[in-house]
């Protein structure tokens, strides 16, 4: 029996940007740009569906790139992973996530903020005790900060990041399991892996609502994560139709165009500042 790919391959066709096409990187460049902080984080609201309130929000890597313009994650996650630079780029942005997650503390909306983890970076056991080193330093306590890790990546990997997750946990850190339906992970697997957080894959939240097959899978996810204690991301919600689905059929929270784009510190908390403190 010829054994399948296990997980469905992840879109890494970036929007095409003309500009950043043409040009290609050295590792001191990209260096260089990590420094000067030219890489920043975005923040995508996440709407608890119990009662709309904003509790969350995703950081998303963006590059302010001097010529180029504002450049999405595709264009250079994997050239940070090929050249090893993905620790030093995670490791910015967390300074700035933290930084931010303090300043909303002091502005009375202390939401919680969600890191992506490459593969990579979790591989390394150092990473949790330095991670809340670095939270501390801030002022800021791990529980405030979710770290997401990728369903593939653990399927992958699963005795590899084992360890690193349960020392997140143990100090404090939430960890998301992402793009969670993109893989045909074990049950066993979802049930030993030490997560708080389950967010179901947009291409998932796209079909459920379309079939009644769809709907009984997308329950049944819902109803193993929350006898597992799990929280219930419904991720890339861009319509009315998707969110009501998402609504009824019992998910936690949920994330998408519909109810904000990732965007700046600074609309974030205007976002914030608008709406009641949770
Ligand atoms: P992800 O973690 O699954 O993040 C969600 C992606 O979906 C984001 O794309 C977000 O802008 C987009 N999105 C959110 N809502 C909607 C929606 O309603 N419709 C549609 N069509 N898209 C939606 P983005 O920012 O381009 O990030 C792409 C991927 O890059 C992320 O996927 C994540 O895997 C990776 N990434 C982003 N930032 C980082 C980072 O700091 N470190 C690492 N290792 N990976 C990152
Ligand atoms: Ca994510
Ligand atoms: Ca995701
Ligand atoms: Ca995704």
């Amino acid at each position: 029996v010829q054994v399948l790919e296990r997980c469905m391959p992840r879109v890494t066709e970036p929007a095409r940007h003309e500009h950043a096409e043409r040009m290609s990187w050295s590792v001191q460049d990209l260096k260089s740009a990590i420094m000067k902080e030219q890489f920043v984080p975005y923040f995508q609201p996440k709407a608890s569906l119990a009662d709309g309130q904003v509790r969350g929000a995703e950081v998303l890597a963006r590059w302010n790139h001097p010529e180029a313009g504002v450049l999405g994650p595709y264009h250079f996650i994997p050239v940070m992973e090929r050249e090893g630079l993905i620790d030093l780029l995670t490791e910015s942005l967390l300074h700035q996530a933290l930084q931010a997650s303090r300043t909303l503390a002091e502005n009375g909306t202390p939401i919680k903020l969600a890191i992506n983890a490459s593969p990579l970076t979790l591989q390394d056991v150092g990473v949790p005790n330095r991670w809340r080193a670095i939270a501390m330093e801030h002022g800021v306590p791990p529980e405030r900060i979710i770290i997401e890790v990728t369903e593939t990546a653990v399927a992958e990997n699963f005795i590899g990041l084992l360890e690193t997750v349960t020392r997140l946990r143990m100090h404090g850190f939430g960890v998301a399991l992402d793009d969670f339906g993109t893989c045909f992970s074990s049950l066993q697997q979802l049930s030993e892996f030490p997560i708080t957080e389950v967010k179901i894959d947009r291409s998932f939240v796209m079909r459920a609502p379309a079939t009644p097959r769809g709907h009984m899978i997308f329950e049944s996810i819902l109803a193993l994560s929350h006898r597992l204690g799990l929280d219930t991301v419904a991720e890339g919600i861009e319509t009315r139709e998707q969110l009501d689905f998402v609504t009824s059929a019992g998910c936690t929270t949920a994330q998408g165009f519909l109810i904000a784009k990732p965007s700046s510190f600074a609309t974030l908390r205007t976002l914030l500042a608008d709406i009641p403190a949770p």
